[in-house]
């Protein structure tokens, strides 16, 4: 199996982006710049979040939308395709830059505006996490109606759900439509 990509502080940065949006929440779009700014705050990212502001709302919801794309693309293929479309969407070139661990690794260049390095930065993890580990890492949800993206960072890679709820309501149904039928 494929090595386990490190959840490294932009690539958590992009989770807290996507997982703003959840159908099983109240809301279901909890997105704000106050909810992004803490999370810039607690990974030690406020470069990207402090500039962020209610403006930039529409915009970051389209990111996400994007973002959701990769993960929710029928195939590998597919998922590499959408990658590729979103990064070209979010930068303006490519960079070697080396890693806290000293390690090189590529990342896109911000366009211009408040959300450029946001968008560029959290979008070149979720590109590292599937050059690291493969596309066949990212999912959705099997669990109806939940549908939330995950990164799989089993060292299996067999993950359907994404979380222990949605595992334990998915093995609640089959329970139940088993003993309906017996
Ligand atoms: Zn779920």
């Amino acid at each position: 199996m494929s090595a386990v990509p490190p959840l490294e502080p932009a690539l958590r940065l992009a989770v807290a982006l996507l997982h703003s949006y959840w159908v099983l929440q109240d809301p279901v779009d909890q997105l704000s710049v106050a909810r992004l700014r803490a999370a810039g705050r607690e990974l030690g990212l406020t470069e990207l979040t402090e500039p962020l502001g209610d403006a930039d709302l529409p915009r970051l919801r389209e990111l996400r939308t994007r973002l959701y794309q990769v993960f929710a693309a029928p195939d590998p293929a597919a998922r590499v395709a959408t990658l590729n479309e979103v990064l070209t969407e979010v930068s303006a070139g490519t960079a070697v830059e080396a890693s806290p661990d000293g390690t090189l690794r590529l990342t896109p260049l911000p366009r211009p505006g408040p959300i450029g390095p946001f968008a560029a930065t959290v979008t070149g993890a979720l590109a590292r996490a599937a050059t690291t580990g493969g596309t066949d890492r990212f999912g959705v949800c099997a669990a109806d109606p939940c549908r939330a993206p995950y990164l799989d960072r089993t060292r299996a890679g067999r993950q359907r759900y994404c979380c222990e709820l949605c595992n334990n309501r998915a093995a609640a149904a089959a329970y139940r439509s088993r003993t309906r039928r017996a």
